[in-house]
């Protein structure tokens, strides 16, 4: 269909000259591999689970605290939130991902939302006010992908050989040497990258206790926003309890 709505159902012919798409890759990438996959970490991060949503539903029906941050324990996925109608009452549970449509349930049962929660606040007050435990606790760190930058510098070393051994059988030899020049250029950028040390994550287990000294006195959207910002990830066990955390980067 043309953008103006009418119909073309014509013959397909061929172009007399093909349209030649440059792809220069010998280029240095925009982006370096380190920010690359920081973005890539962030994208997943904001990966929004599928809930379903009722028009006008209001924080008085929708409690659930771990929304967001809560993870399955026996296959990873997210959790998510699960009301369940009854005649006249409102069941609320945490139900794993794995139970939408294209994917295969992992077997975690439904969760109590008031059970995950109320564990969720147990353990704020008692192990995040815990020095001891939050020095258990180590923020990820970032991470640079070496075994992907020491393939492409295996991959173009090959490459490279393959040319050397090309020189003198082939007709154009200055594109040749040019080609090389550049494989030479892009390992030894490459080998650079993988000299790089990452700067590690601080972390203050002073700070973190603090935010968690009067979490019970807060209200839900207060301790829903704690959570968010300072958790990454909070697995929890087919009996709600948490079995592993992850700090927010
Ligand atoms: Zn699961």
């Amino acid at each position: 269909m043309r953008d103006d709505g009418t119909m073309y159902d014509g013959k397909r012919v061929a172009r007399d000259n093909p349209i030649a798409v440059k792809a220069n890759f010998n280029e240095p990438p925009l982006i370096s591999r380190e920010t690359f996959f920081a973005v890539q970490d962030i994208l997943a991060r904001r990966h929004k689970t599928w809930i379903r949503t009722k028009h006008g539903s209001s924080n008085a029906l929708h409690p659930y605290l771990g929304h967001g941050v809560l993870y399955c324990g026996t296959c990873g996925m997210k959790l998510y939130p699960k009301p369940v109608k009854r005649r006249h009452t409102i069941t609320h549970y945490y139900l794993c991902s794995s139970n939408t449509n294209r994917n295969k349930p992992c077997g975690m049962p439904m969760l109590h939302q008031q059970v995950v929660d109320q564990e969720i606040r147990t353990w704020a007050a008692l192990r995040l006010t815990s020095p001891l435990y939050l020095k258990t606790l180590t923020p990820p760190q970032p991470l640079i992908n070496t075994t992907a930058i020491q393939n492409n510098i295996d991959r173009l070393n090959k490459k490279v050989a393959q040319q050397y051994a090309s020189i003198g059988e082939v007709g154009n030899e200055a594109l040749l040497l040019k080609l090389i020049k550049q494989n030479e250029a892009d390992i030894a950028r490459l080998e650079k990258e993988l000299q790089v040390k990452p700067k590690p994550m601080e972390f203050e287990p002073t700070k973190l206790r603090k935010r968690f000294l009067n979490f019970g006195k807060l209200s839900l959207e207060e301790q829903k926003d704690r959570l968010h910002t300072t958790f990454n990830t909070i697995r929890v066990d087919d009996e709600g309890s948490i079995i592993g955390v992850e700090l927010r980067k």
